[in-house]
């Protein structure tokens, strides 16, 4: 019996075979192996708590289930880790850059904004949901290329500093927004946390696949200070991921995910 449900295993397809949840790899925190590791195990960085990664051994046929779902569900590049320790090319533009319309539910601060098209066509919908419940999202920033973010870190480096500037706002090609899925919202102040807008997205920004980025009390985890309205879309699926995996930081979610895709080669 044991026999021919590991010869029915080996028939199956990759995606199926995350059903044979034996076959799912184990995690382990880098700096923090047991001694006798599993074959098939690879190293998390060691800022993702011990709790998620113990989590995610003891259940990980249902953990990899909602991986590979969201990872399935991605439509190119959603889910790439970009952070201060990880950088993109000077030369990297999104491929399928859109720009931000009059006619929306959504509003402008001003003119020459874009996102990829499957963050665009999210926000035009979450931004409908919210305006029935009498909520406006008003897009401040979104898409910078890596000139223009140069341009924004140097000029606050000469009016902050070196130090708050690193806390404030990202070298180039470290910023989340050269991916094009990533936007400020309102007035990009503390002040958005108490707006209706900001409220409203904190409640239901993940159900449109947005996530916030930079929560407030993980400035060690994500190098960045508290930004309300900083949300970049990964997907409703990662979305789901990141809340029910990975304590709802985005930080956790894509540090793992980048570990596990090295492991995977995929
Ligand atoms: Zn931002």
């Amino acid at each position: 019996m044991k026999k021919t449900f590991g010869a029915a295993c080996a028939f199956m397809t990759l995606l199926v075979l995350a059903a044979c949840g034996a076959e799912e790899p184990m995690a382990y925190r880098a700096g923090n192996a047991p001694d006798r590791l599993p074959r098939n195990s690879f190293a998390v960085p060691a800022s993702v708590p011990e709790s998620i990664v113990g989590a995610i051994n003891a259940n990980r046929e249902a953990f990899y289930g909602a991986l590979r779902a969201a990872v399935a569900a991605d439509s190119g590049g959603l889910l790439v880790l970009v952070d201060k320790r990880h950088a993109l090319g000077e030369t990297y533009i999104p491929p399928d850059l859109v720009a931000l319309g009059t006619g929306k539910a959504y509003l402008l601060n001003r003119e020459g904004l874009s996102l990829r098209a499957a963050a665009e066509a999210s926000l035009a919908g979450m931004a409908e949901a919210a305006r029935k419940d009498g909520v406006t999202l008003v897009v401040s920033s979104s898409y910078r290329s890596w000139t223009y973010q140069k341009t924004v870190y140097e000029r606050n480096v000469r009016e902050l500093g070196q130090a708050a500037a690193d806390r404030e706002s990202a070298r180039p090609g470290t910023s989340q927004h050269q991916l094009g899925t990533a936007m400020d919202l309102g007035s990009i102040t503390d002040d958005f946390a108490l707006t209706k807008a900001g409220k409203w997205m904190v409640a239901h920004g993940g159900e449109w696949g947005w996530s916030l980025s930079f929560p407030d009390g993980y400035e060690p985890v994500t190098g960045y200070r508290w930004e309300s309205w900083h949300w970049r879309y990964v997907g409703v699926k990662a979305a789901s991921l990141q809340r029910e995996w990975f304590g709802d930081v985005q930080q956790y979610m894509l540090e793992f995910i980048d570990a596990w895709a090295s492991y995977s080669g995929s």
